[in-house]
């Protein structure tokens, strides 16, 4: 992957269960230019969601057959389903420019790291276990066995905060959607290529 030929800048969303990244990504979404990478998943659907916008929904075989086509820029095993970025849709756009949103879990976003590093990793807390434990039961999307294994999990997934570049406590969402708005226009407020060649511009016109 020649990295740095892509313009469109790749943020990485996780965090446990329940803390709120789905309904941060969805404000991002509608109210900047960054659009949301759609996951293929095992899991069935939940009442609402819908194929090809919220996920793709495919069977345990049809997934197995992608991970063999190398059609994943990253997968994992989450909550015993799969999950898996789509890798050609991504880099696409990257490469037309937009910038692409993952909500994706902590192994999936450490894999991410690895193949590409130059991803801006956001990790989203919830304020407290309590919080979180009534927004999961609240969401009542969740059987109890579902909800304790996600809750169960929190602590071990909040060890890995430090592979992050950022991290948003979603206490009050306005606060936080601004907060994670504002990381995606300081990341393209950074030093970078583009600014080198603006400032070659300026050398022609002295
Ligand atoms: P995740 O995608 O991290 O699993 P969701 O975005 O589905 O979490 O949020 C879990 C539940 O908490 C949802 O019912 C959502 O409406 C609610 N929620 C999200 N953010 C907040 C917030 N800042 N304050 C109160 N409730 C919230
Ligand atoms: P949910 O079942 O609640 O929609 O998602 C469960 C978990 O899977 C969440 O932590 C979510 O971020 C994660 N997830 C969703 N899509 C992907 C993906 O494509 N890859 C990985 N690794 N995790 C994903």
């Amino acid at each position: 992957m020649d990295k740095a030929e892509h313009s469109g800048k790749l943020f990485i969303i996780s965090g446990p269960s329940g803390a709120g990244k789905g309904t941060i990504c969805k404000r991002l979404i509608e109210e900047t230019k960054v659009q949301l990478s759609v996951s293929m998943t095992t899991r069935g659907p939940r009442p609402g969601e819908i194929d090809g916008v919220s996920y793709y929904f495919t069977t345990k075989e049809e997934f197995r057959k992608e991970i063999e086509n190398g059609g994943f820029l990253e997968y994992a095993e989450v909550y015993g389903n799969f999950y898996g970025t789509p890798k050609e849709k991504v880099l696409e756009k990257l490469e037309q420019g937009i910038d692409v949103v993952l909500e994706i879990d902590i192994q999936g976003a450490l894999n991410v790291k690895t193949v590409y590093p130059e991803g801006i990793f956001i990790f989203i807390l919830p304020p407290s276990m309590a919080e979180l434990r009534k927004r999961i039961t609240g969401r009542g999307s969740e059987t109890q066995e579902a909800i304790d294994l996600r809750l169960s999990q929190t602590l071990k997934e909040v060890s890995y905060i430090d592979k992050y570049d950022y991290c948003v406590v979603n206490g009050e969402l306005e606060e936080a959607v601004a907060r994670v708005k504002a990381i995606v226009v300081a990341e393209h407020s950074r030093v970078s290529r583009n600014i080198y060649k603006l400032i070659e511009k300026y050398k022609e016109e002295v």
